[in-house]
């Protein structure tokens, strides 16, 4: 099998499914219990919050880190948490995963000001409409750091630079997900006011997440139950999740370096070969996180191209995971790219562990495709 969809999701480490059985044959108390072999492990995960925090370059000892079941639940979290005022702007950008994009429509059906960021050609926002969008009324921004279609990575400083310049008391939140672990970035160099994380993109396991909360945000809760978490996620606290999260974030960040100079000769390799194909665009360019590569085969069906390739045994995904139903590509299509390019979109994604002999065994394959497709 070649695995080639790791934006979607990727294989949990041993080392994280052992923490995760571990705890839950042996430590399975309920942390939030008086007694002491309770307390012990709520002692323990509040270590681990600030082993997220330092993480993310946060201020470990005055700022949050709440659990979550993962990076949809904590988009919802920042988002309804912090959009209350009906008279406010809220701004998010066009590239937005569906979790955030369908928070942000959910808003507007609300009657809330809600307006979206365009693109540019190469996949980030575009900071100078964005800065002619700013202005004194807008009090809440949403942009992701790597998008999880294009790999397109935003430069956050630049935009806390220009809500800064724009507005006052803005809360500036992040989907870091699909660099989260992955590319080196700081909460605190960008002023960011809250962030979301997810386990399972970083060989970690499936439902649990994070959301880092900046010492000066106030948000509101949105569900309400026992009060944990800080009162923001009520709900019995994932001891064994929350461990077994820990160990994939400690492997990613022991291994940051090594795995991103590994990706992106991963990246190099594949680009290469994919340039000596005709009518194939390379839409991942070089300010995009080497962990995607987003390509458009023209003329043809990005599904039909996937199902080939599924046929034989190599995984690769037509746009996002989460949006594959859909009709179009929303992300692609804000970057300029007409409705029968966006057809043909297929989306590559590694991690460390994949080799170059994936790589060649995808290309022969397009290759046969479209020798096959064209006889
Ligand atoms: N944001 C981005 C950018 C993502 O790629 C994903 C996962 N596809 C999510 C949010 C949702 O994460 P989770 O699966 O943890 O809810």
């Amino acid at each position: 099998m070649v695995y080639l969809d790791n934006a979607a999701t990727t294989k949990p480490s041993s080392e994280c499914l052992k923490i995760y059985n571990e705890i839950n044959a042996e430590r399975y108390f309920n942390p939030s219990a008086s007694y002491s072999i309770s307390f012990n492990l709520f002692k323990e995960i509040n270590d681990i919050r600030c082993n997220f925090i330092k993480y993310l370059n946060g201020n470990a000892t005055a700022d949050k880190f709440i659990f979550t079941s993962g990076a949809t639940e904590s988009n919802n979290i920042a988002i309804f948490g912090s959009c209350l005022n009906k008279q406010k702007k809220y701004l998010f950008s066009m590239g937005e995963h569906p979790s955030v994009y369908n928070c942000a429509c959910e808003l507007k059906n609300k009657g809330y000001i809600v307006e979206f960021i365009p693109l540019q050609n190469n996949g980030q926002i575009d900071y100078e409409k964005f800065e002619s969008m700013c202005d004194e009324n807008v009090c809440f921004v949403s942009t992701m750091l790597v998008n999880n279609e294009t790999g397109a990575v935003n430069d956050l400083k630049r935009i806390r630079t220009i809500i800064d310049k724009k507005t006052r008391n803005c809360v500036f939140h992040v989907d870091a997900v699909q660099g989260f672990g992955k590319i080196k970035f700081s909460v605190s160099e960008a002023k960011v006011s809250l962030c979301s994380i997810s386990s399972h993109k970083i060989c970690g396991i499936k439902g649990i997440g994070g959301l880092y909360i900046s010492q000066n945000t106030k948000i509101k809760n949105v569900n309400f139950g026992g009060g944990q978490e800080f009162g923001y996620r009520s709900g019995t606290v994932n001891a064994a999740a929350i461990f077994s999260f820990n160990e994939s974030a400690k492997i990613a960040f022991n291994y940051i370096d090594e795995s991103l100079k590994k990706v992106t000769e991963l990246k190099k390799y594949l680009v290469e070969k994919l340039s000596k194909i005709n009518n194939l665009r390379i839409v991942s360019n070089n300010i995009c996180s080497p962990y995607i590569v987003s390509i458009v085969l023209e003329g043809n069906r990005g599904e039909t191209v996937m199902r080939y390739l599924d046929s034989k045994g190599i995984y690769v995904s037509t746009g996002s995971a989460c949006s594959s139903s859909k009709i179009g590509n929303r992300i692609l299509e804000a970057m300029g790219y007409n409705k029968k390019q966006v057809m043909g979109a297929i989306r590559v994604s590694f991690n460390k562990d994949n080799i170059f002999e994936d790589i060649d065994l995808l290309i022969e394959n397009l290759n046969q495709y479209i020798k096959e497709i064209n006889t």
